[in-house]
């Protein structure tokens, strides 16, 4: 079977008045979803955009893009989720890459959606998501196929330009399915998400839900302040956050949460111990997870009750996937054999958008490479030691060195430079860089430069300048040596 019922239509007429979307911008109920987003696909089609097609989304307000990314699934258009962290000019590239034809935006991104548009002509034009008519001749399709790609999901690699993800609806299928397994499901559940949407994690939750029947409670933006009054005053049962988001609600939080906070669910990276006591202190329930966007968020969960007992592990994989180690001898589940993570199951994607040679590298005999290092205890617990090539994770958002460093290297004072990630209270991690200069140049000068070819938070926060970086004797950089410097 590879077609089902649409799944909005469906809850649509099984629970109209149930509400699908609780948002600072309004609330709609799955009949008033399902109804807005007919017609909204319908004006899409009227304005050009076919099945298959790509179209960007670039949106602040979490209401607004989740109402498009319903039109566009009526339409089996494929949602391509658009970071506004980044500048105009990257991401101008992603739009290139997927050769989107329509871009739509709300008016709190209308002026980055003018940056983009000067590196990136888009065919059928920017849309002010506020602006589009609600055509009153609604377009359904009644049916989902499920190995049709929903979503293409940018993700950056260590080298060269960011990779799409081709998210189908299989994916999110077994996704739903595997969390289910795991969280159970309550019947007034309201899942809490603060995070962008853009990220496969947002979207997730949305998915999830619609598949579920449940309630989404969208807020534009992480506020701990109001993350927490959510909790207190909105009976939230499920929270998705990353680490550095739980650090800053428990920071302004004496009193334990209800007990209808069923689980938080942790992603990005891994928690450190002290932040989980003080959230199990609260009775705040943690699930950590590993995951990624290829696929399509979680690989392992650690269950509450583990929290402690096994701290740094990220669990154990989901019902429906795979986790093994590669080895030189080949892929193993034995104990205490570190190496690179590989995973296999129907919630991973089958490949990148038109890029044939990272797929060839990363998708091999039916597993995926993810880059990361990691390790099985005796009990099968995974622990991930590394992760791929220098990742920083700053605040939830993934920063890769070698962009930076590119960045760098195209200023004419710049010889070379290394970028490593400082440890921060606030964001966990963030970006600073060392610097090999050919005259004086002031640090302000590169952040400046850093900052009109880069998004804000990959942006280094300190230049230090040096004679020369540290290098082994084959004269590959010690990023652990300019890593210990700052912890001095
Ligand atoms: P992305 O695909 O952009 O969502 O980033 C996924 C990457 O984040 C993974 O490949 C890991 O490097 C890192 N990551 C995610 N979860 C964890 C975790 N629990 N512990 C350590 N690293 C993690
Ligand atoms: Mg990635
Ligand atoms: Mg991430």
């Amino acid at each position: 079977v590879r077609v089902v019922p649409d799944w909005l239509q469906q809850r649509s007429e099984q629970q109209p008045t149930r509400v699908a979307i609780a948002s600072p911008d309004g609330s709609w109920t799955y009949h008033e979803l399902y109804d807005a987003a007919c017609k909204y696909a319908a004006s899409l089609r009227n304005l050009g955009v076919l099945e298959g097609q790509r179209v960007a989304v670039l949106a602040k307000k979490g209401a607004r893009y989740a109402l498009m990314l319903h039109a566009l699934m009526q339409l089996n258009a494929v949602i391509v989720p658009l970071n506004w962290r980044l500048t105009g000019e990257e991401l101008a590239q992603q739009l290139a890459d997927c050769e989107a034809v329509m871009l739509l935006h709300d008016a709190a991104c209308a002026s980055l959606a003018a940056d983009l548009c000067e590196f990136y002509q888009v065919r059928l034009g920017a849309h002010a998501i506020e602006q589009l008519p609600r055509s009153t001749e609604p377009i359904a399709r009644h049916n989902v196929d499920l190995v049709r790609p929903h979503a293409l999901i940018y993700t950056s690699g260590t080298t060269g330009r960011s990779k799409g993800a081709i998210i189908t609806y299989q994916n999110h299928w077994w996704g739903a399915m595997a969390s289910v397994l795991q969280l159970g499901l309550d019947a007034n559940e309201r899942w809490l998400v603060p995070m962008p949407l853009f990220h496969v994690g947002g979207m997730a939750v949305l998915i999830r839900s619609l598949i579920y029947g449940t309630t989404v409670v969208i807020h534009n933006g992480f506020d701990e302040t109001a993350v927490n009054r959510a909790i207190e005053q909105e009976g939230i049962t499920l929270l998705s956050v990353v680490p550095a988001m739980l650090q800053r609600m428990l920071d302004h939080r004496t009193r334990p949460y209800p007990a209808t906070l069923r689980s938080v669910l942790l992603g990005g990276s891994a928690a450190p111990r002290p932040l989980l006591e003080q959230a199990l202190a609260l009775g705040v329930p943690i699930n950590q997870s590993y995951g990624l966007t290829e696929a399509n968020t979680q690989v392992t969960t650690l269950q509450s009750v583990d929290a402690l007992r096994k701290v740094g592990s990220s669990g154990k994989p989901l019902a429906v996937t795979r986790v093994a180690i590669d080895t030189p001898d080949g892929l193993t589940h034995a104990p205490n054999v570190e190496g690179e993570i590989a995973i296999q199951g129907p919630t991973v994607v089958s490949g990148y958008y038109h890029r044939p040679e990272a797929n060839a590298r990363s998708f091999r005999d039916g597993w995926f490479y993810t880059g990361d290092i990691g390790v099985f205890d005796e009990e099968g617990y995974l622990f991930v030691l590394d992760r791929r090539a220098d990742l920083i994770v700053s605040g939830g958002e993934n920063v890769y060195p070698a962009e930076v460093e590119s960045v760098l290297a195209q200023h004419p004072q710049v010889l070379e430079s290394a970028v490593v990630g400082q440890a921060d209270a606030r964001w966990g991690q963030v970006p600073v860089a060392f610097v090999v200069a050919a005259g004086n140049v002031a640090e302000e000068t590169l952040i400046t430069h850093c900052r009109t070819h880069l998004a804000a938070y990959k942006v280094p926060k300190a230049v230090y300048l040096l004679k020369e970086l540290p290098r082994n004797a084959s004269g590959k950089l010690l990023r652990r040596a300019l890593k210990e410097r700052l912890s001095r």
